[in-house]
């Protein structure tokens, strides 16, 4: 079974090695879709919508500036961040994090998958 929750955040960066406009600090909202594979228990949910919300905002830089956490926070980068941190949290309860999705604007995102 597949869950699928969407958080946001927003937060500054500036990407050092961009030639161009990017290279200057600017925010983001961005949206990120989480996919959690699991087994549905004898309660017939995988894990409460409610637990997860809070677990996975936990992992996100809230109001923070993203070259604090990440050299290059690129979205690419980004997404690998974030997914290395919630699959951390997810697999101490039995649950494996499939994909990362991270929406830097509504057009475009990197995803980042399990192998
Ligand atoms: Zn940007």
């Amino acid at each position: 079974m597949l869950l699928k929750l969407k958080r946001k955040f927003s937060s500054a960066h500036r990407l050092p090695d961009y030639d161009g406009e990017c290279n200057n600090l600017h925010g983001h909202t961005w949206v990120v879709e989480f996919i959690i594979e699991g087994e549905t228990k004898e309660s017939g949910m995988v894990e409460d919508f409610k637990t997860l919300k809070p677990l996975l905002d936990s992992v996100l830089p809230d109001h923070k500036y993203l070259n604090d956490f990440v050299q290059n926070p690129t979205a690419e980068n980004m997404v690998k961040y974030i997914y290395d941190n919630a699959a951390k949290l997810l697999t101490q309860r039995g649950l494996k994090l499939k994909q990362v999705e991270l929406w830097e604007n509504e057009n475009a995102s990197a995803i980042f998958q399990a192998y």
